[in-house]
């Protein structure tokens, strides 16, 4: 099985190949970390992939993804997909507006694209270990020497690498053990609910609620039946508390709940570190690979590690890293001038999206937005205005990202 994203891709800015590290530990082997491993492997590096759990079973998580995700992980992809989003419908304080998609979201069961992924990374070469827990790192005569705790046994075991990948997520050991400073992170809830009567299956619904949060609520189908109702929050409790109250005052019975924390991208993380002979990199959530303005971050940590695998594999810089840090960038721009918004800011928000503006959003995905961006400013220049002044007279006291 071979990936969209060939490692073989030219990447402009990379120099020509050199010396691949002999042996390559990828702790974490979720998302972003298995498709690394594929990656690296598929290259022809020799990799092993130790992950803390026991089985390639992660807890039930729905994620809403752009279509950007075919283009990277190819038709392999298509097993996980559960469910398309063609339309959005926006709400806040009794008005609504509604956008349609030209490419579908894709609705994923995790589960399934976890497997799908680590199936992917064997076929290629790389081996997988369950049930090994990273405790810490050293440099170590000419590589590194890590440390993971066995389940079950709870016996020490060292491994040893050149060069070390840390996908452990959001509160990331690795990164700690090399020095990386500890990321912020937002508690992000979801509860699994039927979905209303007549509500179409492939239509997202997203309030707007500023005295709630500064993000927003969301109502995502995941088949004709069921669908996943959250938001994020500032912090957990309080996240819990408004999400009972939205269900209780619409009338959702919430069928199972799903939540974790997830970073808040306020600043590109650098990727790389260097331990006496040896390198550390980080992807995904372990790198706050996260686009802000909605906390997705499965997308961005793939394109984070397709950036460290062709670093890796080619040497030297990586045209894709360089693109999504200008892409969380302007995700960060975006949300700090959403988090100043109040109920007039969002009202304003909705009655422009004219037919124009519409389009753009249809156009172009949350995966491509600096295009979105510039078409949307093009085609109703009033939002611009409105996102600079948010920008500009910040009112909301408290937790502005990157700040
Ligand atoms: C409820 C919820 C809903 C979400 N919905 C969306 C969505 O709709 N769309 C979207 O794009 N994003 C969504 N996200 C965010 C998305 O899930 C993450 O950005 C993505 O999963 C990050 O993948 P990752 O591989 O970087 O890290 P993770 O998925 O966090 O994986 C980290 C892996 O490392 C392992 N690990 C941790 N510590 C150790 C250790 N010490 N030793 C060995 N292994 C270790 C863990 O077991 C895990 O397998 C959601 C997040 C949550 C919590």
């Amino acid at each position: 099985m071979k990936y969209a994203q060939d490692i073989e891709t030219k990447d402009s800015a990379v120099p020509p190949p050199r010396k691949i590290p002999r042996e390559i530990a990828v702790v974490g082997g979720s998302a972003a970390g298995l498709y690394a491993a594929g990656l690296l492997a598929q290259g022809g590096a020799s990799v092993r992939v130790l992950e803390s759990l026991d089985t390639l079973e992660p807890a039930a998580r729905t994620l809403i993804v752009t279509h950007r995700m075919r283009d990277l992980l190819g038709a392999a992809v298509e097993r996980s997909i559960v469910n398309e989003i063609r339309r959005f419908e926006l709400f806040t304080d009794g008005r609504s507006a509604a956008v349609s998609l030209k490419n579908p979201d894709l609705i994923v069961e995790r589960r399934a694209l976890i497997q799908m992924l680590a199936e992917s990374a064997r076929h290629a070469g790389a081996k997988i270990e369950l049930g090994k827990r990273f405790q810490a790192l050293r440099a170590d005569g000419r590589g590194l020497a890590l440390e993971f705790e066995r389940s079950g046994d709870g016996a020490r075991e060292e491994v040893r690498a050149d060069a070390v990948i840390g996908s452990d997520g959001a509160a990331s050991r690795v990164a700690r053990s090399a020095g990386w400073a500890p990321l912020d992170t937002a508690p992000l809830i979801q509860a699994i609910v039927p979905l209303p009567k007549g509500m179409a299956p492939d239509t997202v619904r997203v309030w707007f609620i500023p005295r709630d949060t500064p993000y927003f609520y969301w109502l995502i189908p995941e088949s004709p039946e069921r669908g996943a109702l959250g938001l994020i929050g500032e912090s957990g409790p309080e996240a819990r508390r408004r999400l009972e109250e939205f269900m209780e005052k619409r009338g959702f019975e919430p069928i199972a709940f799903q939540g974790a924390r997830v970073p808040v991208y306020s600043n590109w993380v650098p990727i790389r570190k260097r331990l006496g002979q040896g390198s550390i990199y980080l992807v995904g959530d372990a790198a706050a690979q996260v686009k802000v303005t909605t906390v997705g971050g499965t997308v961005t940590g793939f394109r984070g590690a397709l950036g460290v695998a062709r670093l890796i594999l080619n040497g030297g810089r990586s045209a894709e890293l360089h693109r999504l840090r200008r892409e969380l960038d302007l995700h960060l721009l975006l949300r700090r001038s959403l988090h100043r918004f109040e109920q007039a800011d969002y009202s304003r928000l909705v009655d422009l999206l004219n037919d124009r503006a519409k389009r753009s959003l249809a156009e172009y995905s949350r995966d491509e937005a600096w295009k979105l961006l510039w078409r949307v400013c093009l085609r109703q220049p009033r939002l611009a205005l409105l996102g600079l002044r948010g920008l500009l007279m910040g009112r909301r006291a408290a937790a502005r990202p990157g700040e």
